[in-house]
């Protein structure tokens, strides 16, 4: 169900205001071939096979960049660590309180009010729900 995303590289940077480097760009492709809530360290893991030299605190600094320059999405501000969100899909978040995994959950399944555009004067962008509880592995 994930979208494709054609818009080269360069200009989604140049959108954003980061500089679009060859390391920046291995790391990017490297996370859209990835499915789900990709950790640093899983992308890491990755982008290594590719770019044996880079460090696992160059992926954090430049996850964090795409993060704050809108390039990519977090999946929730209150994490601990950081999980970028590679599904573009409207959807919300089952997470377990034991072991951390995240798994997304339709807007139909959860059943919710429909969206306001705006609540007490605040703004509405997008509703994210975090169903915080415990998975079937960990029952
Ligand atoms: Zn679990
Ligand atoms: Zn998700």
């Amino acid at each position: 169900m994930q979208t494709t995303k054609a818009k080269p590289f360069r200009d989604l940077c140049s959108e954003h205001g980061i500089t679009a480097t060859h390391q920046r760009q291995v790391l990017y492709e490297v996370m859209q071939g990835m499915e789900g809530h990709p950790s640093p360290e899983e992308v890491y893991a990755r982008v290594r096979e590719q770019i044996p030299s880079i460090s696992l605190a160059t992926v954090y600094k430049n996850i964090h960049l795409f993060v704050e320059s809108g390039v990519l999405r977090e999946v929730s501000l209150h994490h601990g660590t950081v999980r970028v969100e590679m599904n573009e899909w409207a959807h919300h978040h089952l997470v377990c309180s034991k072991c951390k995994s995240i798994s997304d959950i339709g807007e139909q399944e959860l059943n919710l009010a429909p969206v306001r555009s705006t609540l007490n004067g605040f703004l509405v962008e997008r509703y994210a729900v975090d169903v915080i509880g415990i998975c079937p592995k960990c029952q």
